[in-house]
């Protein structure tokens, strides 16, 4: 048995195992939804830019926000972050609306 303590992965080294259900599919359905009119109208601060740790939220040169959900990791931050009313989240199917694979349930 090796005494050494396990290595700890970063989190780009953590989000690289992520599986997720809708990998490779051509019928995956968004299981959030972003009104990025919202976004490059009314939203001063385009916070979910910067605190999505799959880096779903992006921004183009010309400051323009754009979202995707296929690397979504449903963590729920976006969610929660986002003040203007931008971000619906809801699965509209069990298998072609889910993200990510969890390991334990
Ligand atoms: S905080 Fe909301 S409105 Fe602003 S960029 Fe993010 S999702 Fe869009
Ligand atoms: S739920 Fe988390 S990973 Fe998914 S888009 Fe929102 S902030 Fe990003």
């Amino acid at each position: 048995m090796s005494d050494q303590a396990p290595k700890r992965l970063s989190v780009s080294e953590r989000l690289g195992l992520v599986n997720y259900r809708n990998q490779g599919r051509t019928d995956a359905r968004a299981h959030i939804e972003v009104d990025t009119s919202i976004c490059n109208s009314t939203c001063s601060h385009k916070c979910t830019t910067r605190i999505c740790p799959a880096k779903c939220y992006t921004l183009d040169e010309h400051d323009q926000v754009h979202f995707q959900f296929e690397d979504c990791i449903e963590c729920g931050t976006c969610l929660y972050a986002c003040d203007q009313g931008a971000v619906t989240w809801k699965y509209p199917h069990p298998e072609e609306g889910r993200g990510i694979n969890w390991t334990l349930g």
